[in-house]
């Protein structure tokens, strides 16, 4: 972690902050991408049962099967991460919290915050 000595040396220039109409697009986008995570893990979890290892082994050894299974679970895991954070996002939204660094408290950029909205720090203290 970058350790901050002076906070007055980082200034955030206010152009490269969000616009409330950045921040509304942005809600409706991480609410969309919300309910696919939330299919995608539905999904995953059907699919992570039907190749469960105690399944019939079929035309797959038992070590690619236990491989998949493996496969399907991290791939599960990393979907119920990205929603967990984003679901956080959305509350940090409605608490009026969202895009400020939990570090140094300043804005988090638009740049940062359109590829990853779920940035709780800004990039100087990331
Ligand atoms: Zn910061």
């Amino acid at each position: 972690m970058t350790k901050i000595s002076n906070e007055k040396s980082i200034c955030v220039n206010p152009s490269a902050l969000p616009t409330i109409d950045q921040l509304i697009d942005l809600e409706i986008t991480i609410q969309n991408e919300v309910e696919s995570l939330k299919d995608e893990i539905d999904t995953a979890r059907l699919e992570i049962e039907a190749i469960s290892p105690k399944t019939s082994l079929g035309l797959h050894s038992r070590n690619s099967v236990i491989q998949m299974y493996e496969m399907a679970v991290a791939g599960l895991r990393r979907r119920e991460e990205r929603l967990a954070a984003l679901e956080a996002a959305l509350e940090r939204m409605d608490n009026g919290e969202f895009g400020e660094c939990e570090i140094c408290h300043q804005g988090i950029t638009w740049a940062r915050l359109e590829v990853q909205p779920e940035a709780l720090r800004c990039s100087h203290c990331a």
